[in-house]
């Protein structure tokens, strides 16, 4: 056979039994590669020529997988559960030529150990929406899951309609989430902790391992990470959807995108999750949910710091302050960045947050609102707000601006024009849509134009 180009290891499935089932994919009846990430996958080190569709369908394993699905549970809603990859499986680590390590999981190959009521199965056009997605983060520089491939199997799977089933391949820096954390905490043994722990910062914070008291400083790397990231998500008016602890990355990367959607008019209670009905994950609930999962975090792992009862308490208490600190820091930045404010004055916080209210007040277009500032001068809303902006501006810097403020992102009426095309077989408004992605901060005739009719009741789905 032609070299391929894998190059995977199996650290995960190295740890003790609890943390996963040995797990093969179903398999396909027809598989086809609708869609393939050829520079992703040569970062990888895969020889995209030589690689055939059978193994993004589930049909052929790559030389050197040892198939798992992982354990976790999860704080849904609010509420623990004991969930799984209910429809994942991890093949293995690939070991990039640069020294890189990145899990390389299929999503939708079938029933596992921890399906519970479900098929297994993923439809195409979720599929091919985490595709466009996930890409969309990465090139807006917001850490993210990856997508290598979507490849159809063949298997029809039932929805409320008869769907095309797929696969989509995942590429993450890896799958431990705060949700593994919370699994082990609550069916674990303190061994176990232990090694997820060291697990995790062997995988993420190398600079630790030698460190005294290195739990608590992960669990505050983990704050800092996770501040930044929510931070990048609202600044460019990303809304995640379901942050439930099991679909929050210990990494940092955003992870699990299902009822996700990017906000067109800017209202902050936004919520497009059809069954998010009383606005738990709204984007401006983010910021706070972020630290309510880091709570349950900093619970899970607070067994392993050393120190009395009430130390302990105000380690993880001082980790939930590091949250905050991170996020402000990152927001604020990218405010400035935003509105090309160079130097800090203390009237900067306001001035930012009087752009925000004119702007939810008029119902203006978040991405579109900030790409135009330099120009809002003759837009009434902010005529008053401008001026001001101009005198504080001694040293305006719109090429800051020009990069900080994307002019194409997924926008939710082209993300399902180019996904009903696609179902039909047609790929072509897919490229364009992506192409325009990949390169956000250039402005695009298509896809910076926000929607006629914005804002009229989108919904989005789990689980699809
Ligand atoms: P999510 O909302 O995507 O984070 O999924 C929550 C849980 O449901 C995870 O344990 C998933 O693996 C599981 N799940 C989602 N869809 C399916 C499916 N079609 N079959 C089995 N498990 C699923
Ligand atoms: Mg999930």
């Amino acid at each position: 056979m032609q070299n391929e180009g894998w190059n995977l290891e199996n650290t995960y499935a190295a740890l003790p039994e609890i943390f996963y089932q040995n797990q093969e994919p179903e398999g396909a009846v027809s598989p086809e590669i609708v869609i393939f990430n050829q520079p992703l996958a040569k970062e990888l080190g895969l020889n995209p020529a030589n690689i055939s569709p059978d193994i993004f369908a589930g049909s052929r394993l790559p030389c050197g997988a040892n198939p798992i699905s992982q354990a976790y549970a999860g704080y849904q809603f609010g509420h623990f559960a004991m969930l799984g990859d209910g429809r994942a499986v991890l093949l293995g680590e690939q070991i990039t030529p640069k020294g890189d390590r990145f899990d390389i999981q299929l999503k939708g190959s079938g029933r596992t150990a921890f399906s519970r009521g479900g098929d297994g199965r993923a439809a195409l056009s979720p599929m091919l929406r985490e595709y466009i997605i996930s890409e969309a983060m990465y090139f807006l520089g917001i850490p993210t899951t990856r997508s290598l491939a979507v490849a159809t199997t063949g298997v029809d799977v039932m929805r409320e309609k008869t769907l095309q089933g797929a696969i989509l391949t995942r590429v993450a820096s890896s799958h431990i989430r705060v949700g593994t954390f919370n699994y082990i905490s609550a069916f674990g043994t303190k061994d176990d902790l232990r090694k997820l722990a060291d697990y995790s910062i062997w995988r993420h914070f190398p600079d630790l391992e030698n460190k005294e008291n290195k739990y608590i400083l992960f669990l505050q790397e983990v704050a800092k990470r996770q501040g930044s990231l929510i931070a990048s998500w609202q600044l460019v008016g990303f809304i995640h959807g379901v942050m439930n602890t099991d679909n929050m990355s210990i990494s940092g990367e955003t992870i699990d995108y299902g009822p996700c959607a990017f906000m067109d008019t800017y209202d902050p209670g936004t919520v497009f999750s059809s069954i998010d009905k009383l606005g738990r994950y709204a984007y401006d609930n983010q910021p706070k949910i972020g630290a309510w999962n880091l709570a349950r975090l900093a619970e899970a792992v607070m067994p392993l710091f050393d120190g009395s009862e009430s130390e302990v308490i105000e380690q993880a208490k001082g980790s939930i302050a590091q949250y905050w600190g991170s996020y402000n820091k990152n927001w604020i930045a990218g405010m400035r960045n935003k509105v090309g404010i160079l130097g800090e004055e203390p009237t900067d916080t306001e001035m930012m947050a009087e752009l925000l209210d004119l702007m939810a007040k008029n119902k203006l277009d978040y991405t579109a609102t900030f790409r135009s500032l330099p120009s809002a001068q003759k837009s009434p809303p902010l005529i008053d707000w401008h001026k001001k902006w101009q005198s504080r501006l001694k040293n305006q810097d719109e090429n800051i601006m020009l990069k900080h403020n994307p002019a194409a992102i997924p926008r939710n009426h082209h993300v399902e024009e180019a996904l009903a095309s696609a179902e039909q077989g047609d790929l072509s408004e897919m490229h364009n849509l992506l192409a325009a992605l990949s390169k956000p901060f250039e402005d695009s005739q298509t896809y910076s134009q926000p929607p006629k009719h914005a804002n009229c009741g989108y919904k989005t789905f789990c689980g699809t």
